[in-house]
């Protein structure tokens, strides 16, 4: 009985001599912990039709007057039509996005489970940060949830952007982390499904981060240091377990099973994606070009 009472104190002196390697786990949320783009759900919410979002983003994108992912953002404070959403709106939309399964066993897993690790789970994305809060609400903290935040009027309209968390937003926020929790940048994990997520990819690569793809994206998987395709969002444990902690497959399967979860299929596919095309460039062009390589 004596012994009991001692035990945290026990834990405590064990966590000091042993202490967990803490990590920042931030991941993306349109198509990364959901199948669609919270931009769509919106805009059906709304009664836009879907062809005509999709014009109007594209439109956006092409311009590149924002950063990319942060054409919605621009709309809410711009388009006729969007200029009508509230923060009801939002939250509603929010409740209407499509979430992968398994999020809320891998928060728990990376934040608890795991003997000599931490990750502290942060969602990272463009989207309305009402969206992302109200999707995931009971499942990751809204203090862990960043995304782009708006000024309110007294009359409950978008007055203005206070910022976006696109692009070289993201890096912001992380930037922000690892302030915050006092770690070194070689301890984050970044999980990211598009184009947006390459200005932030880049840096986490070059400061000895680990990045990781979750969709076939041509620009974003090179750059990933590994890329993982699963309906699942707890399929971003195997490259984690297996490159950042060590595991090898079997004991990958075991826990997936624990979980009483069977991972049915697991390819590791390496795909050299090539377009070869009739040379019609002069000869001795071709020459220089090896030459030079
Ligand atoms: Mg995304």
């Amino acid at each position: 009985m004596h012994q009991l009472n001692h035990q945290p104190e026990l834990e405590n002196m064990v966590d000091k001599i042993h202490p967990k390697k803490r990590y920042i786990f931030a991941s993306d949320f349109d198509q990364t912990l959901s199948f669609n783009d919270s931009g769509y759900v919106l805009a059906e919410l709304l009664g836009i039709p879907e062809a005509e979002f999709e014009r109007k983003a594209t439109g956006m994108a092409k311009l590149n007057l924002v950063q990319q992912g942060g054409e919605l953002a621009y709309l809410l404070l711009h388009d006729p039509e969007f200029r009508k959403v509230r923060k009801e709106h939002l939250y509603e939309a929010g409740k209407r996005v499509r979430l992968k399964p398994n999020i809320d066993a891998l928060y728990r897993f990376l934040s608890e489970e795991l003997e000599d690790y931490h990750f502290d789970f942060y969602v990272i994305s463009a989207g309305p940060v009402e969206v992302i809060r109200s999707a995931l609400e009971g499942i990751i903290p809204a203090d862990h949830i960043y995304g782009t935040e708006f000024e309110y009027n007294s009359k409950g309209e978008i007055e203005r952007i206070l910022h976006v968390t696109a692009g070289y937003g993201k890096v912001t926020v992380i930037d922000e982390l690892l302030e915050q929790l006092k770690t070194g940048p070689d301890r984050i994990v970044y999980v990211g499904d598009g184009s947006s997520d390459i200005h932030v990819m880049l840096p986490v690569n070059r400061r000895d981060g680990f990045t990781i793809a979750v969709s076939k994206n041509k620009y974003l998987a090179p750059i990933a240091k590994r890329s993982v395709i699963s309906d699942s969002a707890l399929s971003v444990l195997i490259p984690i377990l297996e490159d950042v902690v060590g595991w090898q497959p079997p004991s990958i399967r075991e826990l997936f099973e624990a979980k009483g979860l069977l991972i049915q299929q697991w390819d590791k596919v390496q795909t050299d994606v090539l377009t070869i095309v009739p040379s019609t460039a002069p000869v001795e062009e071709h020459v220089s070009i090896a030459l030079t390589d």
